[in-house]
């Protein structure tokens, strides 16, 4: 097996991705294609895997092939690695197969040294330029490979700046730069304690090192941790020789959208700065110009750009997210990759690019990632509330937000976890920052542009982000900013609207999301692919409406215990529990059952027929009474203040009873089905009140298709006594009413033991819900508050669970119970319906999974059935794909 770590961007055998990483990937096709590349070259992710393996050191294989291919490099350009008459300069840069913006590192400019800087200045006639550049790598190899902290050097040039009355970096002459040079070299000889290396092989294999080192920096992990990126695949390192954007009024550096990012807009999108090197503008330290300014300032350069942007656009068939650089008015592109984009712009992307005749509709439905789906039911600012803005900026991601000021990322995700509503403010961020945009509501930065770090972290997770809000002055050290004469404090709270770019004082009203009508199409189409039906779980009539705005097809799970818990209903309930004689409890029962039947109605009514799955009462009754601790302390004061008192009598009863619910562990107590085998009067009144609403709107000429679920089952028998109680109150209103209901009778299955015997229980069910929610918890046997609150996190940590099994179902276990319920249960009864309920039913790889598994639909809240129509679809689609591939191969 040939077995190569470094291959040339020209390499006729060229490597995938996994091998070149994302970054070498694209420069190598790039160069394919005929694209102005620097050339240069790729050290592949198994040289870093390599290097891991061998405890962190480069190998002699990789480090002779290195040099072999720096050679090829300094003979194509005809200049040499620290040649003082014609010396090569490149860039170290890191780049994994899945692009994780800024996260890791890159060193421009290498090979700069105290000679070569005297070369390029003759060479270029630009001293200024020369040393320019040799005081950014000092930094950058600094901060990258020798770990000095960066802002020393900042604050060093700050500090010459003011010194001698200069506003920016452009009016330093080289004189300048070569004493600031001077003193970034002490800068770094006292803080990293050895000399800036002058040799340009040991400054390059220190940077290759540094680079392979950046794979597992804070940052990096923290972006995969967030974006399920394994740690196991290593990044590339690619080197290539420089071109120069800060040689002048004619140079510049730029990144540049095929089609607007937030939006979605067909149309070319981005910013530059002039005069300036390629981290410039990414840093978001300078504000740059739209790229259409290009069109003006350098008319060629701007058509060039838009044609190779539409050209690569074509060839990789997605939207391209580019980085160019323009040397002397001479464009060279120097990254493309898959933009990353905002939910809105996903879709319309992908309907436009169906409607361009670019992809199909089944590619269309797989390029809109069911997870970023949520975003399009943000919430936006109420009109009618709207307000005076205090100032606004770029409107850098969409969606409203609002929360307290704050200006450190620690502090933000601090008080996040306190459950504060926080909004994070910076001047710019950095990559260091990505912890407190996680964790904030929202960010605001006061510079950088639309491509700036905030803007792209913030997108793509989803949250609101203003960018460039320059009439905003922060004062990092004192906690406050100003616009013009308000003062705003840490800890002040404001509403932001990122798809405006507006900022407001206060808290603004916001109101629900509605679906566009661009998203409605990408979803008709989903619904005409995927052959999983997907429900919602619903309890009240409001949310049966807004499911249905949303496509669910039915109820998957109602959930009556709600219809318990109003205001107005709790003392009718608690009545029932504390009931002393069985008339005491009838009665209270009775007043009860019109409520609920009430509900039922509206509910049906508003399904048309659709299918409503209907759980009879599933939690622990002294979930309903008065908390124990706060009764005693009222029970002790009454005593006290009213020794001989009616309430104190009322107070202590309730008391008693509380303590003889209770159960040391509720959740494998008196629940579910237990209760209604032991008070089958509370079922018989729920039973009661759906069929007496079911005649009542049939009689209305409605359809009305009830899915009577017992919950908690572990034995056939328990069903098969629920079942027989369930068609005694069918019939007896049956009869009463002259009418004839059609209506299923069946189970939850999310006991373990449920699931074993399937086959038996499915005798007496007509379809099988499984509560996955219950059922994880049985299976690993901990319950999901003790678990999530105190040692999930660790395991998920840890890798000893690969991610948490109440958000993702567990396929390997409780799987498992799902497949084998299903196979035994159909083996009984051939015709039986299945279903999930639990909170899986919403996440993407949970739907594959049960659409692979047979099911017939998936249920999950109201606000999550569009993202699972859509990974519905996908997942039929992907399994569609598959069969194809089988049948190719025999
Ligand atoms: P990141 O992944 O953080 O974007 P890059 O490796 O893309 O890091 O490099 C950072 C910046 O430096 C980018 O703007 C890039 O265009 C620029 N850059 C990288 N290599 C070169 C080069 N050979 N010549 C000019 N600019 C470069
Ligand atoms: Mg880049
Ligand atoms: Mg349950």
């Amino acid at each position: 097996m040939e077995k190569n770590f470094v291959y040339m961007f020209d390499h006729p055998e060229a490597k995938g991705k996994e091998m070149l990483g994302g970054k070498g990937a694209n420069l190598t096709e790039m160069t394919r294609i005929g694209l102005p590349v620097p050339y240069g070259f790729t050290i592949t992710t198994a040289a870093c895997n390599d290097y891991y393996d061998a405890g962190k050191k480069i190998s002699p294989e990789v480090e002779n092939e290195v040099t072999a291919s720096l050679k090829t490099l300094e003979e194509n350009t005809g200049k040499r690695l620290g040649d003082p008459r014609n010396p090569l300069l490149v860039s170290v840069r890191s780049g994994a197969v899945h692009s994780m913006p800024g996260m890791m590192d890159t060193v421009l400019n290498l090979g700069m040294n105290d000679e070569t800087v005297k070369g390029i200045a003759e060479l270029t006639e630009n001293p200024r330029f020369s040393y320019d550049s040799y005081r950014r790598f000092i930094q950058m190899f600094g901060d990258v490979v020798l770990g000095v902290d960066s802002s020393l050097y900042e604050k060093r040039l700050e500090d010459f700046r003011n010194h001698y009355g200069y506003k920016s970096d452009v009016e330093l002459t080289a004189e300048d730069w070569i004493e600031i040079i001077e003193t970034y070299k002490d800068i770094t000889q006292t803080e990293a304690g050895l000399t800036f290396p002058q040799n340009p092989k040991e400054q390059l294999f220190l940077t290759i090192n540094a680079v392979f080192d950046s794979w597992n920096n804070k940052r990096a992990v923290t972006y995969r941790k967030l974006h399920d990126i394994p740690g196991h695949l290593g990044t590339a390192v690619n080197i290539q020789s420089m071109v120069f954007g800060n040689m002048g009024d004619h140079s510049g550096t730029g990144v540049a959208f095929t089609r607007n990012p937030s939006t979605g807009e067909s149309e070319l999108y981005g910013e530059y700065l002039i005069n300036a090197q390629g981290e410039d503008v990414v840093a978001g330290i300078r504000t740059p110009q739209p790229i259409v300014d290009l069109a003006k300032e350098m008319p060629e350069v701007y058509q060039q750009l838009a044609e190779t942007s539409q050209l690569l656009e074509n060839h990789y068939g997605d939207m391209q997210d580019i980085e160019f650089t323009v040397e002397h008015g001479n464009l060279f592109m120097l990254q493309t990759r898959n933009g990353k984009r905002t939910a809105q712009a996903a879709v319309r992307i992908a309907v436009d690019m169906v409607k361009e005749g670019i992809m199909s509709e089944q590619e269309a439905l797989l390029r809109v990632d069911p997870d970023q789906i949520d975003q399009l039911l943000h919430n936006h600012i109420d009109p009618e509330h709207k307000q005076q803005k205090l100032v606004s900026g770029l409107p850098a991601s969409p969606g409203a937000a609002t929360g307290q000021v704050v200006f450190d990322a620690d502090e933000v995700e601090l008080l996040a976890n306190e459950g504060k509503d926080v909004i994070l403010v910076r001047p710019e961020t950095t990559p260091e920052d990505i912890h407190g945009i996680v964790a904030s509501k929202a960010t605001v930065t006061t510079r950088g542009g639309m491509t700036s770090h905030a803007a792209v972290v913030a997108r793509g997770m989803g949250k609101a982000c203003i960018c460039g809000c320059e009439a905003m002055k922060i004062d990092l050290e004192a906690e406050y900013f100003t616009v013009g004469d308000t003062v705003v404090n840490k800890g002040d709270i404001i509403t932001i609207d990122g798809a405006s770019g507006e900022i407001f004082l206060g808290e603004i009203p916001m109101i629900a999301p509605e679906l566009s009508d661009i998203f409605q199409l990408l979803l008709t189409w989903a619904d005409e692919e995927a052959d999983l039906d997907v429900r919602t779980n619903a309890d009240t009539p409001e949310d049966v409406r807004k499911a249905l705005e949303f496509g669910a097809a039915g109820i998957g799970l109602c959930r009556t215990e709600h219809m318990f818990m109003a205001p107005d209903r709790i003392p009718a309930v608690q009545k029932m529990i504390l009931a002393e004689t069985d008339e005491e409890r009838q009665k209270a029962l009775e007043r009860l059952l019109p409520m609920q039947q009430q509900d039922f109605e509206r509910m049906f009514e508003t399904l048309q027929g659709r299918p409503i799955n209907i759980r009879l009462l599933d939690p622990p009754l002294h979930e309903f009474l008065p908390n124990k601790e706060e009764l005693l302390v009222e029970v002790t004061r009454l005593q006290l203040t009213a020794p001989e008192s009616e309430e104190l009598k009322e107070k202590e009863n309730i008391l008693r009873n509380v303590r003889l619910l209770e159960e040391s562990n509720p959740m494998l107590g008196l629940r579910g089905c237990r209760l209604g085998m032991l008070h089958p009067e509370i079922y018989e009144m729920q039973l009661t009140a759906i069929f007496q609403a079911m005649s009542g709107v049939m009689r209305k000429g409605i359809d009305v298709t009830p899915e009577i679920m017992i919950p908690l089952v572990s034995t056939v028998d328990e069903l098969k006594v629920m079942r027989q109680l369930a068609i005694d109150v069918a019939q007896k209103i049956e009869e009463k009413s002259h009418q004839t209901f059609t209506y299923l009778v069946g189970t939850m299955i999310e006991t373990p033991r449920a699931a074993l015997t399937a086959n038996r229980v499915a005798e007496e069910a007509d379809f099988f819900s499984f509560g996955t929610n219950d059922l994880t918890q049985m299976t690993f046997g901990f319950s999901r508050d003790d678990a999530e609150g105190k040692f999930l996190q660790h395991y998920v940590e840890h890798g000893i669970l690969p991610k948490n099994p109440f958000m993702t179902l567990d396929q390997e276990g409780v799987g498992k119970l799902v497949e084998s319920g299903i196979a035994l249960g159909k083996s009984t009864k051939p015709g039986l319906k299945t279903g999930i309920c639990g909170e899986h039913g919403g996440e993407k790889s949970s739907i594959q999974f049960c659409y692979d598994a047979g099911l017939d639909y998936v249920s999950c809240s109201p606000f999550r059935v569009p993202a699972a129509r859509l990974a519905a679809a996908q997942a039929t689609i992907h399994k569609q794909k598959q069969k194809k591939k089988a049948l190719m191969h025999h």
